[in-house]
């Protein structure tokens, strides 16, 4: 299974470590020409505005929309931003490949980060005692809507955190920055579920 980690800005080197503590040695992509070879990718956080200009310039921009509509794509906090239909606060570009609506720095410049407990939902509840992981939160968004066709797995005060649909799955938290690697694996499974 080939993993790849959008490698342009970012805490990209976070999630390679998290995905070698599970075994699998990820690819970092720069270029548009990476995503051939590859069975899933990861867009991590950090500024999803510089992430976005980068892209562009890279010509991966359309290269990443086409990449996602086949493959599974695992974005955290600035890359849930990027996969979203819509972004708000301010309004921008993205991939459009998740029905969701999102929007930036949503909890305020007082409540900038923190750590908490994320309520997980089944079919993930079980996975952990008390049925809550850590989850660290950088200047997140919030998901405002989620259309239809995708499944909520976790909350924080009431809002969806952590949601997938067939394809990928987005966080507002760094699961890379935790220590347990539920959310990984879980990337993981989709991946080979999706390419065996
Ligand atoms: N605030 C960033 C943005 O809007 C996301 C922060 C993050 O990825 N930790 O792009």
């Amino acid at each position: 299974m080939k993993i790849g980690i959008l490698a342009l800005q970012g805490d990209f080197e976070a999630h390679w470590k998290a995905l070698r503590e599970l075994d699998v040695d990820a690819i970092l992509v720069r270029h548009a020409w990476q995503l051939g070879e590859l069975d899933g990718l990861i867009i991590p956080g950090g500024e999803s505005t510089t992430m976005l200009k980068l892209m562009m310039s890279e010509g991966l921009f359309e290269a990443l929309r086409e990449f996602g509509q086949r493959k599974p794509i695992f974005g955290t906090c600035a890359g849930a931003i990027l996969l979203a239909r819509r972004v708000t606060n301010p309004e921008q570009e993205s991939l459009g490949l998740m029905d969701i609506e999102i929007e930036r720095n949503a909890y305020g410049r007082q409540i900038d980060s923190r750590v908490a407990p994320v309520r997980l939902l089944p079919p993930l509840s079980d996975e952990r005692e008390g049925g809550q992981i850590e989850g660290v939160f950088i200047r997140a968004p919030i998901i405002r809507r989620v259309g239809p066709t995708v499944r909520v797995l976790a909350t924080y005060a009431g809002d969806p955190v952590l949601v997938e649909d067939s394809l990928h799955l987005a966080a507002t938290f760094h699961p890379e920055l935790s220590r347990d690697r539920l959310i990984h694996r879980q990337f993981i499974q989709k991946v080979g579920g999706l390419s065996g």
